[in-house]
């Protein structure tokens, strides 16, 4: 077991602020297609959006496992739009300014971010380039001690309510993943805008935005880390933000899997419950197994990233287990639901349609899997 005491007293306390802050809420949320500020204001409050930051920086000074936990609690308030929303807070568009930011930029981004004052998000992906991020083509052009910023990102999760964007942009004449950078852009800069809010199948409560930058100016003084290294970067975020992303596609997996076990237990059909039919039982067996396997990846590859390893091939394919093995469990637990499962008023159907973007989102299953074979050397 990689948790020690601290993480279960963590995990007590973010259980219940769920349960009683965040799940009665959901449906509100999942209805107006957005979270509140207030919620960032209240996590900020109670120390849960700077858990693995230093305390100079306002943060709780915990370990990398302490984001697990957060990912995995957060999943069983039944939206998994909030895990998302707060994830790109925590574990995404803030990690880039602690290890490569200077200390203005420290105290004027990730302070307010872990106190839940400012709200980030984190700008790659463009209508031209998802799982390619080397073909990005905004661009970031120096004009005396200034950036000015144009191009266009899309799908950008709390694209809408952020106070400011992390992002990637060309600054480079070298083509492919060369001369990239990345930048910090506050939401009120002249020529920023957020040009539409996309709307979704699932993750409802999470927001997820177009965003425009037209002769977008910042100053000097917002480039993040050093010129032309944005791609390796953003590679290193990624590989933070694919463990959250896999432990909380696990957390919300599990969820659905003990919604089905209820279920089970109190449907019956044919004179007894449907847990007693040897289908069913192997097959809450069979997602049992698939949740066993996919968390202890997960908190493996956690283990090593807190302990200064990079394991980019383990990474990969814990997110591309977990992804699919959280897909495999869901729809089974829809499954066993019948034709209940496919109403609104029962809450696996929305685990269902929150759970696909996991295969799509931080990297698809085929990207993991051309990483893994370019690991495997083949
Ligand atoms: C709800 C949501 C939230 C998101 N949030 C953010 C965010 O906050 N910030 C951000 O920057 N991005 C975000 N994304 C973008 C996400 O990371 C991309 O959608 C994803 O990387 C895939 O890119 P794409 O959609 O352009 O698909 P494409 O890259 O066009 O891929 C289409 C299909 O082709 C496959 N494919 C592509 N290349 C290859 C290849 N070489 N070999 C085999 N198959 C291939 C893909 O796997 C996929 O199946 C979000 C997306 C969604 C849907």
């Amino acid at each position: 077991m990689v948790f020690n005491e601290d993480h279960e007293i963590l995990r007590r306390s973010i259980r219940d602020f769920v349960s009683k802050e965040i799940t009665p809420r959901i449906e509100e949320w999942e209805e107006k297609q957005i979270i509140p500020r207030d919620l960032f204001r209240r996590m900020g409050d109670l120390g849960f959006l700077g858990l693995s930051y230093p305390e100079e920086y306002g943060g709780q000074g915990g370990d990398y496992l302490s984001n697990i936990v957060l990912a995995e609690e957060l999943a069983r308030c039944g939206a998994g739009g909030v895990g998302m929303a707060v994830g790109v807070q925590t574990g995404m568009a803030t990690p880039p300014i602690f290890k490569f930011g200077t200390e203005d930029q420290k105290k004027n981004y990730l302070v307010p971010a872990i106190r839940g004052e400012k709200i980030a998000c984190l700008g790659i992906t463009e209508p031209n380039a998802g799982s390619d991020v080397a073909s990005i083509q905004t661009t970031a052009v120096k004009a005396g001690d200034r950036w000015v910023i144009n191009g266009r990102k899309i799908f950008i999760t709390n694209g809408v309510n952020a106070d400011f964007i992390l992002l990637l942009a060309r600054t480079g004449r070298e083509k492919g993943y060369r001369g990239m950078s990345i930048f910090l852009v506050d939401k009120n800069t002249p020529g920023f805008t957020v040009s539409r809010k996309l709307d979704k199948m699932g993750m409802r409560c999470s927001d997820t935005a177009e965003l425009l930058f037209e002769d977008c100016e910042i100053p000097g003084g917002n480039l993040v880390g050093e010129e032309g290294r944005g791609f390796f970067q953003i590679m290193w975020e990624l590989q933070g933000e694919r463990i959250i992303g896999a432990a909380n596609a696990v957390g919300r997996a599990q969820a659905a899997f003990e919604e089905a076990v209820r279920y089970a237990r109190q449907r019956s059909q044919f004179g007894k419950p449907l847990a007693q039919f040897q289908v069913i039982r192997h097959y809450l067996a069979e997602m049992a197994t698939d949740l066993e396997a996919a968390r202890q990846l997960v908190y493996s590859v956690a283990w090593a990233f807190q302990n200064g390893d990079y394991p980019v091939r383990e990474i990969s394919m814990a997110k591309l287990f977990a992804a699919q093995a959280a897909f495999r469990v869901v729809d089974r637990a829809l499954q066993i639901h019948g034709g209940y499962g496919y109403m609104m008023e029962y809450p696996v159907q929305r685990y269902w349609r929150d759970i696909r973007l996991s295969r799509i989102g931080g990297g698809t299953d085929e990207v993991m899997r051309e990483i893994i074979a370019k690991e495997l050397d083949l």
